[in-house]
């Protein structure tokens, strides 16, 4: 048993030691940080957001860096929207990034300027839960190819074109109804923030 402690020892002092290969951990690049969210409950929105009305304190208007025509009545331009002012520069942002990555001239072609409303203050259709549009943390595109019933494999907005549509309202937190619960795909609205990875 001696013997074996001098010869580790002899082992460890040994000169051959400077030989021995260093461990070098693999570098992992950081990833972008990416934030999980939620569709929220009504009672979250509530304790959130305030009480909706027909004209609540908590509205903000913002400024579109590109105008949207009413999906409604295409030839009417829309150059400001009404939103809940806790979210208006999330929404600043998203506008501002989709025009960046898309152009204005894309964003007309692939109809992701048909604007479906912002603030709405109305009961969810076929409910008796608020909309959340009464909160203005919802908005609405295209509403014609992206129906209320439409499976989202359907939906014009399940196309790869707007993949980048969908990262960009992700990264804000705003959720496909669409992606989460395979109808509404027209609606994005903010979720609660769950974790980051
Ligand atoms: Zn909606």
């Amino acid at each position: 048993m001696q013997n074996f402690i001098i010869k580790l020892f002899d082992f460890f002092t040994s000169s051959d030691i400077k030989d021995f290969e260093v461990f070098e951990p693999e570098i992992i690049e950081p990833k972008e940080v990416m934030e999980k969210y939620r569709l929220a409950n009504t009672q979250e929105l509530f304790n959130i957001y305030g009480i909706p009305k027909e004209n609540p304190k908590f509205l903000e208007t913002i400024d579109l860096p590109y105008p949207m025509r009413l999906n409604w009545d295409k030839k009417i331009l829309v150059n400001k929207m009404r939103c809940h002012r806790l979210v208006a520069s999330d929404f600043e942002n998203i506008f501002q990034e989709i025009l960046n990555h898309y152009g204005y001239d894309e964003i007309k072609e692939l109809g992701i300027d048909l604007f479906g409303g912002c603030f709405n203050f109305r009961k969810m259709r076929g409910g008796s839960d608020l909309s959340r549009h009464s909160w203005g943390i919802a908005i609405d595109l295209d509403t014609e190819r992206n129906g209320l019933k439409t499976p989202f494999n359907k939906a014009n907005f399940s196309k790869p074109e707007y993949n980048k549509l969908h990262e960009i309202f992700e990264k804000y937190g705003f959720l496909n109804l669409g992606k989460e619960k395979n109808f509404d795909s027209m609606h994005w609205e903010k979720g609660i923030k769950l974790w980051k990875t």
